[in-house]
């Protein structure tokens, strides 16, 4: 066993304090990984804050790592010390049922094994990346490749292939018009995949505040949603909608701005349900959908997407006394656009 320092919640009320994990001995089919960087994805928060129930504490958030490989159990054969790997939402599945042997381990129907809050296949409650060195089975391990820095690297295990996967399955490319509510973590990476994909994209944000940057970082118009004339003027206009919010918003809505045949896609997890009325959906043939992050082969493909288009996060890297501080501003929307911690501040 090795013990880690790291950062984690004791409970739903206290802030995020230091304390220290147990790491597992190699198996023959581990690695081991210096964690440089690991990303603030919301749903830290929501489950650090207990807002989806069942949180088991101690809980070590963090399932956005970037690092180095330290060490490979006497088996390993995808990575080798010195690789620049990172580690998503996952650390293991059953591998045996037909999602796990279509490369979808994230819906195994087993359950998969989440980096944190979840229990591994030793017995352990599995802790994430707001720490120094992770245990990791070689076949959940990805590769970053050359040209992506590890900093800017990290968001995309988690809000990367959260959004490339539902904008690659809705066919997002030249003559799809997808717009993305939420300029945050997860929205402004769906900002840069759909763009890159060729598609055109339209950014539904609260406010204008953020515009110059939507623009910047490839939307091709931007609405603040605070303007009750949005729902009329862009009504049916859509293909594709990806919502990024971690709160309720009133769908009936959005949904108004599919276009025939149109599918919004819920990727933002609120902690409260939202309604839909059937008359949101029977005009215009319209789909509702959902979408969990990525199946590993995928999320290859996304990171490897990312370095051909030259695509990284956009980051606001700190120290790990600064995480209590950088919930706060995610939760207040106060995000550009996602925050990194840089893990040797942990001691
Ligand atoms: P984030 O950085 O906080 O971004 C969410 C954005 O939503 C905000 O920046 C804000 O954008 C908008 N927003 C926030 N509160 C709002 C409100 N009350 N009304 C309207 N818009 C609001 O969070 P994130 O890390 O991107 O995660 C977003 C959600 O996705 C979370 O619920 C998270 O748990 C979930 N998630 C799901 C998956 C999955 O696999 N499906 C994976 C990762 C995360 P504007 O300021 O531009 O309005
Ligand atoms: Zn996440």
């Amino acid at each position: 066993m090795l013990t880690v320092n790291a950062y984690g919640a004791t409970s739903a009320t206290e802030p995020l304090a230091p304390l220290t994990v147990e790491r597992r001995d190699l198996g023959p089919h581990d690695v081991l990984i210096d964690i440089k960087f690991a990303g603030i994805c919301h749903s830290d928060i929501h489950t650090a804050r207990g807002e989806w129930g069942a949180t088991n504490y101690p809980v070590v958030p963090g399932h956005e790592i970037a690092g180095v490989v330290a060490e490979v159990g006497s088996e390993v054969t995808k990575h080798a010390v010195g690789d620049r790997v990172g580690v998503g939402c996952m650390v293991d599945s059953c591998r045996e049922c037909e999602n796990c042997l279509k490369g979808e381990e994230q819906y195994c129907l087993k359950g998969n094994i989440g980096t944190y809050n979840a229990v591994g296949k030793d017995g352990q409650p599995t802790q994430g990346g707001y720490s120094t060195h992770v245990v990791v089975t070689e076949d959940f391990v990805l590769r970053i490749p050359e040209g992506l820095e590890l900093d800017v690297a990290a968001p995309l295990l988690c809000a990367g292939v959260t959004l490339f996967s539902p904008l690659n399955h809705w066919g997002a490319g030249p003559g799809k018009r997808v717009a993305i509510i939420g300029l945050g973590g997860l929205g402004h990476m769906g900002v840069k995949i759909a763009h890159a994909m060729g598609a055109e994209v339209t950014v539904l944000s609260q406010s204008l505040k953020k515009q110059e940057d939507g623009l910047r970082l490839g939307a091709d118009h931007y609405y603040a949603t605070s303007d009750p004339d949005v729902f009329t003027d862009l009504a049916g206009s859509f293909d594709l909608i990806v919502n990024t919010v971690s709160a309720t918003i009133d769908l009936d809505a959005y949904l108004g701005l599919l276009a025939v045949n149109g599918t919004l896609v819920e990727v933002g997890a609120p902690e409260k349900p939202m309604t839909v009325a059937a008359f949101s959906l029977i005009p215009n043939r319209r789909s509702l959908a959902g979408s969990m992050i990525g199946g590993i082969a995928e999320t290859q493909q996304m990171l490897d997407f990312c370095a051909e288009h030259g695509l990284g996060a956009e980051i606001e890297v700190i120290a790990a006394d600064k995480i209590n501080e950088a919930y706060d501003r995610v939760v207040a929307s106060d995000v550009r656009y996602r925050f990194v911690v840089d893990t040797s501040t942990l001691g």
